[in-house]
């Protein structure tokens, strides 16, 4: 049986940028949160390292020089009308978040401390300033406990362990969405005047990833399904410092703190690469010197990986802490506790006394469901919108982070773009009434999940995932070529293809994981299908993007947005369909582009 719910507004995710937005919408709209986590769980609750804004409390900064460093560390290709709300709104949202009780790290005098973190500088680029807020690091688990509080404070409703599998949208209307609940297995239909996608990444595309198991953009891929645009998917990020194998990450603030990258050979090799800012240059250009020290035969043993040394006695040697000052382990274990240890448990190394192996880790989604300022998600690559559909957070692409985000700028964009997302979508929800559900809304997913529970192939999506995501690791990572994407493309489809046959084993109705995690993999093959058509297309190298046969920025044809779209024959099956790709110009304001030097 089909449950049916009707609310105003709907978010789904419960993460910083859901949260955000909910709070702001509750204010003046019944709202619903739908979220297949609890929603503390949520992977905002795992970012360590903080959120950037130009408070200056510990020395001189400014909102031009934090909008400076964001369009650089974007390649050129983030909007700068979006970058200059987000870096100038960004100050006041710290402190909205301050007076809603967020125990953020203090000063001696009682301001918010803050620390460097990567491609973060002071006067344009001209060396590392303090620019990131936190809570020791643990900052994201601070931000998510604070909004979750007052979210429930404000009476927003939860839906929490709800699944959405699809969006309600016709005529580019969005009226509501059709969740799971995980459960019972029930399906059940949400109809609304408005909804907010807040779901997060889809690093689980990649082998070897920092992204939670949760993080596979089942609501981005409903909503290319169903006919929208995805913008800039080419572009995802490898942040340089993962646990070796394991890809759990360790956060840029350890080299915020002082520590710095060493090759095989002893060296402090970024010093080579990024004369200014060394082991704080960005991550794309960070992740590229680490393959390319590797490449060279100076990985660690010859191997592929490097170490990340955070001894307290290297820190003083190479004068790499603020200040070029010496630092004590006390110092260190207070203000990195949670990356310390789970540099102990996880590596089973000793990290003040040894170095840490480290490899590139796939990070986060610079691309996603194309909005304006406001949240309003696109309908094509010109000015069109749909109609009561927003997007927010890590789903989303505004763009801020253009070709590469720099470290604490996600934070900042899920508050920032939240609760503007927030508070547009309460005023839509006053000024609209609700569109009439179509017949039979949740049909069309009820028969694809039913298809995949009875299905009785020989495939198994546990295969096929790993399959996956080794090609998409292997071929469409830090270094791409188009022979590598190429044999990526056509590993992806042969996947989608082989999707078709996967059988399950629990064809039982209560929390069924088996069907759930199936479908999630049927939702990241759609968007590492985009992901490869789009970086296949792209013929230069932009921030994360690195073709080696083309690997010069081309500003001439390429200083544009990519917006893959899927054209679906009306009753073909919801994930069939050929691609189609067009461009949206760049908004540039205060920065030409200009060549990029760390
Ligand atoms: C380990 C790690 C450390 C990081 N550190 C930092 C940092 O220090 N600073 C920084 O700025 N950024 C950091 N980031 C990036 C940043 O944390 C994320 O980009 C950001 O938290 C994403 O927030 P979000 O609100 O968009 O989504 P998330 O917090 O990922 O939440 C997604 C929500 O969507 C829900 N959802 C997803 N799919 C469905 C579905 N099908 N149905 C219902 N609900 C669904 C989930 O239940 C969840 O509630 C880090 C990321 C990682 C992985």
């Amino acid at each position: 049986m089909t449950q049916h719910h009707q609310f105003d507004a709907l978010i789904v995710g419960a993460g910083g940028a859901g949260l955000m937005a909910a709070l702001h919408a509750a204010k003046h709209a019944k709202v619903a949160v739908i979220s297949k986590l609890y929603p503390t769980r949520s992977h905002t609750g795992t970012a360590q390292g903080g959120i950037a804004a130009a408070l200056a409390n510990m020395e001189e900064d400014h909102w031009e020089w934090h909008m400076y460093d964001t369009v650089k560390g974007g390649d050129y290709l983030s909007d700068q009308d979006s970058v200059e709300f987000m870096t100038r709104d960004a100050i006041d949202a710290i402190i909205e978040l301050e007076h809603m009780g967020l125990p953020f790290d203090r000063t001696p005098d009682g301001r918010i401390e803050q620390r460097r973190f990567g491609g973060h500088s002071a006067n344009y680029g001209e060396r590392p300033v303090m620019r990131s807020c936190k809570s020791a690091d643990r900052t994201g688990h601070m931000i998510l406990q604070t909004l979750f509080q007052n979210c429930v404070k404000q009476q927003v409703t939860f839906f929490d362990e709800y699944f959405v599998v699809d969006l309600i949208l016709r005529d580019n209307v969005c009226r509501g969405v059709v969740a799971v609940h995980m459960d019972s297995g029930e399906m059940h239909v949400f109809h609304a005047k408005a909804v907010l996608l807040a779901s997060g990444g889809f690093g689980r595309m990649f082998s070897v990833t920092s992204n939670a198991h949760s993080l596979t953009g089942d609501p981005v891929a409903a909503a290319f399904r169903r006919g929208l645009p995805l913008e800039d998917m080419e572009f995802f990020q490898f942040h340089p410092t993962g646990i070796y194998r394991m890809g759990i990450l360790l956060s840029e603030a350890a080299r915020g703190e002082g520590g710095v990258f060493i090759n095989g050979q002893g060296e402090r090799f970024m010093e080579r690469y990024a004369p200014t800012m060394k082991d704080l240059a960005s991550r794309d250009v960070c992740s590229r010197c680490i393959y390319l020290e590797i490449k060279a035969g100076r990985g660690i043993n010859g191997k592929d990986y490097v170490y990340l040394d955070i001894r307290p006695e290297s820190i003083t040697k190479y004068k790499s802490a603020p200040g070029g000052r010496a630092v004590t382990a006390h110092e260190l274990e207070t203000k990195l506790p949670d990356i310390i240890e789970m540099m102990r448990v996880y590596q089973g190394v000793e990290p003040m006394k040894e170095p840490v192996p480290v490899q590139p880790t796939a990070h986060y989604a610079m691309g996603g469901l194309p909005t304006n300022n406001d949240g309003f998600v696109r309908s094509n690559a010109g000015d069109g919108l749909v109609t009561g559909l927003f997007a927010a957070g890590e789903c989303a692409c505004v763009s801020v982070h253009g070709a590469n985000r720099l470290g604490t700028n996600s934070l900042v964009d899920l508050v920032v773009f939240g609760r503007r997302g927030g508070k547009a979508l309460a005023e839509f929800c006053k000024q609209s009434d609700f569109a009439p559900l179509p017949a039979d809304a949740a049909g069309e997913i009820t028969a694809e999940l039913e298809r995949i529970r009875a299905n009785t192939g020989q495939e198994k999506a546990a295969t096929l995932r790993q399959e996956m995501q080794a090609v998409m690791m292997d071929n469409v990572s830090v270094f791409r070529t188009e022979a590598l994407i190429s044999a990526a493309l056509d590993k992806v489809r042969e996947l989608k293809g082989r999707f078709q046959h996967v059988q399950i084993d629990d064809k039982g109705r209560r929390f069924n994981t088996d069907l759930l995690e199936t479908f999630e993999l049927g939702c990241l093959l759609d968007l590492a299908e985009v992901t490869a058509v789009s970086a296949l297309n792209r013929t230069e190298s932009r921030g994360a993007h690195s073709r080696e046969d083309f690997p010069k920025r081309d500003d001439v044809n390429w200083l544009k947005h990519t917006f893959a779209t899927i054209d679906r024959p009306s009753g073909a099956a919801l994930t069939a369909g050929a691609m189609a790709l067009s461009y949206r110009p760049v908004v540039v304001t205060k920065f030409q582009p200009q060549e990029r030097k760390y």
